[in-house]
Order: structure tokens, then sequence, then C-alpha cells
């Protein structure tokens, strides 16, 4: 099953390729950073020279038109837009902060996460979903 994975706000394809392209800014510092569209892979392809530590919180924002990717109901996520073949769609909510693994599909009929710290945040998404 492939998803294609695209900005809430301008809806821009974010994996136009293998991998998912984000915009990160720690600091004063920006970066373009390439993941892994499989979820709980937190492979991350830096920038040489680019660098990010445990615990750095990140403000990821979209290449195409710059706008943050902050979740609206917990400033501890990022959300982004998937679809998938198999006609499926929903948000992708994931940790802004590098190092913790948690990321959360959520679609009109359910919430699936991934990464050893996903129960470790406390996130209501009842009522969430792509007919919201
Ligand atoms: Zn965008």
């Amino acid at each position: 099953m492939k998803r294609s994975y695209q900005c809430p706000h301008c809806k821009a394809v974010l994996n136009p390729g293998t991998k998912i392209v984000l915009r990160a800014e720690v600091d004063d510092r920006k970066a373009l950073l390439l993941f892994s569209p499989q979820p709980g892979n937190y492979d991350v392809i830096v920038p040489e020279g680019f660098q990010l530590r445990k615990k750095d919180r990140v403000l990821f924002s979209c290449p195409v038109c710059g706008v943050p990717l902050t979740s609206a109901r917990d400033e501890n996520l990022a959300e982004i837009s998937f679809q998938s073949t198999a006609g499926s769609s929903g948000t992708v909510a994931f940790s802004r902060v590098f190092g913790h693994h948690a990321t959360y599909f959520i679609t009109a009929e359910d919430v699936r996460s991934y990464g050893e710290h996903a129960e470790s945040v406390d996130v209501n998404f009842w009522g969430e979903g792509p007919d919201r």
C-alpha cells in the first residue's frame, strides 16, 4: 500500500519520491529533512552540518507554502495529511521533539499509534478525521 502525504494547508504532495520532505527549524537553524513514509521508521536524513540533538524541539513547516505544521490541539505535535491507495485518508500527527518516537495515524474510524513513546502523549483525537 502506498501513501501520499500532503500539506494540510496548500495540499502540496510532501513525498514526491521515496521520502517525506519537511522544512525544519531549531533555534535559528533551518534545513530540509527527509523522513521515511513508513510508520514507526524514525530514520531521518539530515544535511551535513545540521545538528539535531535529542529533545530538540523542531518547528516543522511545509517546504512549499512555508506554513508551520504545528498541531492546533497539541503544540508538541506536528500534523500532515495522508491518503492511501487503499482509500483511507486522514491526518498523521507526530512528535516535534527529536528522539521522541510518537506518531499517530488518525482517520474517521480509528487512531493508530506508532513508536515506543506514543502512549506517553495524551492527545484527544475524538471527533477527528476527514469528515469533521
Ligand atoms: Zn503547504
